[in-house]
């Protein structure tokens, strides 16, 4: 049996994160899948190479836990800024979310107009950035220690955001937009799916602000694709790919780990699985019953992958609002994004664009063969369809390659059945998983747990667990 001082499982944004901050230990890193980066991983398919599922980079900026971390590690990501962050378009009408607030809000009045638009902004942005000022994020559990330092985060909220901690994101929009338009709402509510998997009805106004305020921040294209950034992080990491973790289990004061290929004896370990896959990795009955605790959140998402042999020019990312739910999917939006034209790697032979939507797993199972492959076609045929309507100078002879992921193909390729983590609220924060469990030397990263998902959020998570290492 091999001993390892840290074993890190899994290669999404958290797991290349942690393992990254801790390289000069005696350390490795597990990946069941050939490629690097899990959700945020480029992948190559008939040839060409595609972003699995994040395409946005947000956070490389002064005073940010993204940057932070990168300068620790001395990572200088490629990237090239989108200048628009997201263009959305809603029935031919378009707005650009630009980081400039004025020109924002001279775009968004010309086709959402409302008499408190800049206040309702303003204010949206001003609580995020308040937030990321914050000194003391930070969130664990099951120790006096953990508690204390816990309860000196809320403490600071309470201090910072005062009783608009209190107010929901609903109960905030009809406050300042009342009479909000029907489209209005959907250009709100589509914003927050891409950010928070959910829309406002379910939302504290401290998540509507952050999940609102990204495009307010600078917007990064990781050239070489998103999976890029996550090789470059584990360059001088201990990578053992294409070598799953079957088993775990408590052995005297370490875990035996076993795997696809081998055994080892790990001091410590760190999950980059969800919180929902991680029960059925361990042998010990408490353990399991630990994760078994945290209720599934079904919360998935489709994806269509294109080849694109065109010669227009095109921003980095769209949100396409559409009037009708999308077949098996829980929302009328896709997500379109475009490799960069001069991306030597995504680019060749056309644009390699990254098309996502928002589905539940459960749509999914249960199905045969035939059902299954009909229902994923149906859905694709949809989505390519209204993406030709949305960009009509686009001929459909232009798609060259064209294909599309489900739950299950996510299962397939990185264990999760689900895409995204539970958006954080007053109610259920005591709840939320945390970077530490009951359990000694045993700990979780990634987007299942605080601070949840996308670059930032699992970032903040890394960063609470790297102090504890
Ligand atoms: C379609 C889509 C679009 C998105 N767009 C954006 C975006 O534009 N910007 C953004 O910031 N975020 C985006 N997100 C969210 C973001 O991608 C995720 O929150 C983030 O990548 C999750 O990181 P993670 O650390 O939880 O790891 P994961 O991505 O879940 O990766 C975990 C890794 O662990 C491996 N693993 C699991 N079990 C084992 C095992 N037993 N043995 C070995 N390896 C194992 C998996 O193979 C996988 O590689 C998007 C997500 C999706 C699904």
């Amino acid at each position: 049996m091999k001993k390892v001082e840290i074993a890190v499982i899994g290669s999404g944004i958290g797991g290349a994160m942690i393992a990254s901050l801790n390289q000069k230990k005696d350390l490795i890193l597990f990946e069941k899948d050939k490629n690097l980066g899990g959700c945020a991983s480029t992948f190559k398919r008939f040839g060409e190479f595609f972003n699995a599922g994040a395409t946005t980079f947000v956070g490389y900026e002064e005073n940010h836990v993204i940057k932070k971390i990168f300068d620790e590690v001395g990572l200088k990501p490629e990237l090239i800024e989108s200048h628009v962050a997201i263009r959305t378009i809603q029935n031919k009408k378009i707005v650009d979310r630009v980081e400039n607030f004025e020109e924002f809000l001279s775009n968004l009045n010309s086709v959402y107009y409302h008499e408190n638009n800049r206040i309702f902004w303003k204010t949206i942005k001003e609580i995020d950035e308040k937030f990321w000022k914050l000194k003391n994020i930070y969130f664990s559990k099951y120790s006096f220690k953990a508690y204390a330092k816990t309860a000196l985060f809320i403490v600071e909220l309470f201090k910072e955001f005062g009783f608009l901690l209190f107010k929901t994101a609903d109960g905030y929009i009809n406050e300042v937009l009342p009479n909000i338009s029907k489209e209005y709402k959907a250009f709100i509510d589509s914003q927050l799916l891409i950010t928070l998997q959910t829309t406002s009805k379910d939302l504290s106004l401290l998540a509507l602000s952050l999940g609102l305020s990204y495009p307010f921040h600078k917007v990064y294209y990781s050239n070489g694709g998103m999976g890029k950034i996550v090789e470059d992080l584990l360059k001088e990491v201990n990578v053992s790919n294409k070598e799953e973790i079957i088993s775990i289990e408590r052995f005297e004061d370490k875990y035996k780990i076993i795997s696809t290929k081998d055994e080892y004896l790990a001091s410590k370990v760190i999950l980059n699985s969800t919180i929902f896959e991680s029960s059925k990795l361990f042998l010990d009955e408490d353990i399991k019953r630990y994760y078994e605790k945290f209720s599934f959140n079904d919360q998935s998402a489709f994806v269509v992958y294109l080849k694109l042999n065109s010669k227009e020019n095109f921003l980095h990312h769209y949100q396409i609002i559409l009037k009708e739910n999308i077949p098996n999917c829980i929302s009328n939006s896709f997500f379109v994004s475009f490799s960069d034209k001069n991306d030597e790697k995504l680019s060749t032979n056309g644009y390699s664009i990254t098309i996502s939507t928002h589905s539940k797993a459960i749509f999914w199972e249960s199905l045969t063969k035939e059902e299954y492959e009909n229902k994923k076609e149906e859905t694709k045929d949809f989505i390519i369809n209204e993406f030709l309507k949305n960009f009509d100078f686009v001929k459909k002879e232009e798609i060259s390659i064209s294909f599309a992921a489900t739950s299950k193909t996510f299962n397939r390729y990185i264990n999760r059945t689900n895409c995204g983590g539970k958006a954080i609220t007053l109610k259920n924060i005591l709840e939320l998983p945390s970077c530490n469990t009951p359990f000694k030397n045993l700990y979780n990263v990634g987007d299942t747990i605080f601070a949840g998902q996308g670059w930032p959020g699992v970032a903040i998570g890394a960063d609470i667990l790297n102090k504890m290492l």
